[in-house]
């Protein structure tokens, strides 16, 4: 049992004015967390807490599915970094350091380098594979933006894993392991969240997963199907084949002119062809130069991830300058389309373009837009030479990829991600073993991470209200808040610290609310920090014989006599476990 007045619990009513989301707010305010510059922040006690409940939780289900703890150090050498080729390519999010010797080193973001030398210098045969570290440590990432307090830090903790393995279906075994192993952790932190496929990139690794604590504030959107519970980014989201539309060959092509015309909807308005008619088509360079032409339905985004991922060569993909536009349409922007281009280009075609018939779309000339476009009649050039892709953003409505009901969008927090690496670091790295035929062959990898401030930033953002944090319980601080509202009564102290005492003893992490403060602050107090269950010892109540129980929840208040208010608190906590 601890004492309020004995321990560091300090609230404010202020708002900081950088805390933009609610759970930022509300950790500064319920005195969990300060700022020691932007990004990095200090885990005040009834912070840490919380960190180390949810600590607990991975460190139970990570064991129980063959994880192995060790600690990895927070500074790294740079010569390991080299090695992987990411001391170059990592960018600016990389904090680089130079010792007193002027050697280089990185405040580690993550630990694939450190684990693969580990693991190379160790392990030599299929015969001691596989195996899967893990460590709950902390990370440096000089974020762009950091933000969101805990969401979005520079400094944070972070449970990083890491399996190697001889073959394929073993690295698939393991994979299966962590999932459910992070299924059961945010099932016991009693979070709403969902599985979604994610984007591999350009790593280039063959299968990824994100879990996103579901929230309105969430940074990213995910699609997912409320039927049969598929799950996917918006990077990766896909749809259900789009229908074919019209058999019948268009009527001869046309000319029309559109001066000033080049937006979707003045295009489609002139024309008087809704905008799902139109195709939409948009020009992009690379860093070396190339030009990328695109198409997409004109009802649909471009999502600048998958055609990212369409061009692995490039490094970069951005919107052509005008001139770059004109090079190719031989028109300014606003009028380009798939007819007659003049110059080469990667040409890329979205799915949702290919069934058109007698589409509309640019003429590659000043003012004018070409109608009754067929792909094979008019534009077989570009159908010819395009790439067809998934480009666009899938979104609400669109019928799922498995079983063709509409999808959904949600808001969500990215907890957690398990990524199957495959050999990009062991065949860099070298680390390598032996297989049974007694061929060297690099390890296979798979790596698994988890936020764990995040995480807790993610469950106030899904539980709280207007005056404060609602814990779920397994995450929170204390199970248990005995306050004491009448602390000069000696009568009613004795009783409020009897019960918290026998509460501690029974096993229950409990918080006496001892200070002596007028009913109103210990209240507001209560409220803004969340515990679940709160039992209220004083005034008129406890002179009537009794002691009020409330869940942090509804607040609803029962009067319990109180000889019996342990036994309810106990059955009060079992049930919210
Ligand atoms: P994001 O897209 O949000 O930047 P990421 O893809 O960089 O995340 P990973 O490298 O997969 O993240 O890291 C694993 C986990 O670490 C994430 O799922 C998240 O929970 C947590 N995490 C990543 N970056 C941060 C950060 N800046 N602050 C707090 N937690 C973070
Ligand atoms: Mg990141």
């Amino acid at each position: 049992m601890i004492r309020w007045s004995s321990w560091y619990i300090h609230t404010t009513r202020e708002i900081p004015a950088d805390a933009e989301v609610v759970s930022h707010q509300l950790m500064v305010r319920a005195g969990m967390t300060r700022k020691v510059a932007a990004g990095i922040y200090s885990y005040l006690p009834l912070g840490w807490r919380s960190l180390r409940k949810l600590m607990d939780i991975v460190r139970r289900e990570m064991d129980a599915a063959g994880a192995v703890e060790l600690a990895m150090p927070a500074v790294q050498p740079a010569e390991l970094w080299v090695e992987s080729g990411r001391w170059q390519k990592y960018g600016k999010e990389l904090l680089r350091i130079r010792d007193r010797h002027d050697r280089e080193f990185c405040f580690g973001p993550t630990h694939e380098e450190v684990v693969t030398d580990i693991v190379r210098r160790d392990v030599k045969s299929y015969r001691q594979l596989p195996f899967n570290l893990y460590q709950i440590q902390t990370k440096f990432r000089d974020e762009i933006r950091p933000r969101f307090g805990w969401m979005r830090g520079r400094e944070f903790l972070m449970k990083d894993a890491y399996s190697f393995h001889a073959a394929p279906e073993s690295l698939d075994a393991t994979y299966e392991a962590m999932d459910a192993a992070y299924r059961r952790v945010f099932e016991a932190c009693r979070l709403e969240y969902t599985v979604v496929e994610a984007d591999t990139g350009t790593i280039g690794g063959s299968s990824s997963h994100e879990f996103m604590v579901t929230a309105a504030t969430g940074e990213s959107a995910v699609v997912h199907c409320p039927a049969c519970g598929y799950g996917a980014n918006q990077e990766k989201a896909e749809r259900a084949a789009w229908p074919s539309v019209g058999a019948a060959a268009p009527p001869p092509l046309e000319r029309v002119p559109t001066p000033g015309r080049t937006t979707i909807a003045d295009v489609s308005a002139l024309l008087g062809v809704p905008a799902d008619g139109l195709v939409k088509t948009l020009i992009y360079e690379t860093d070396r130069g190339e030009l990328v032409v695109a198409v997409v339905r004109g009802d649909r985004e471009i999502n600048e991830v998958k055609l990212q991922n369409a061009v692995p060569d490039a490094l970069h993909l951005r919107l052509a300058p005008e001139e770059r536009v004109r090079e190719i349409t031989g028109a300014p922007a606003g009028f380009a389309g798939p007819v007659g281009l003049r110059g080469a280009a990667i040409l890329l075609a979205d799915l949702s373009t290919r069934e058109m018939r007698g589409f509309a779309c640019g003429a590659n000339e000043a003012d004018a837009h070409l109608v009754n476009v067929d792909w094979q009649r008019d534009a077989a050039a570009f159908a010819g030479a395009a790439r067809w892709l998934d480009l666009v953003t899938v979104g609400e409505g669109d019928p799922c990829p498995r079983c063709g009901e509409a999808l959904a969008v949600v808001r969500g927090i990215e907890v957690g991600h398990i990524f199957k690496l495959g050999d990009r670091y062991s065949r860099a790295m070298q680390c390598t073993f032996t297989d049974e035929a007694g061929a060297e062959q690099p390890m296979i990898m798979g790596c698994y991470g988890l936020g764990i401030g995040r995480t807790l930033a993610a469950a106030i953002e899904q539980n709280h209200d207007a005056d404060g944090i609602i814990w779920p319980l397994p995450l929170a601080p204390f199970s248990v808040l005995v306050v004491s509202l009448t602390p000069k009564d000696p009568e009613s102290a004795r009783a409020a610290e009897a019960l918290a005492t026998s509460l501690g003893a029974r096993g229950l992490d409990v918080l006496l609310d001892d200070r002596d403060e007028r009913p109103g602050v210990k209240f507001k107090d209560a409220d803004l920090i969340g515990i679940p269950v709160r039992a209220v010892v004083g005034g008129k109540s406890f002179a009537a014989g009794s002691i009020e129980l409330s869940l942090r929840r509804d607040r609803e208040k029962v009067a319990v006599p109180v000889g019996e208010a342990e036994a309810r608190l106990l059955d009060l906590v079992d049930r919210l476990r």
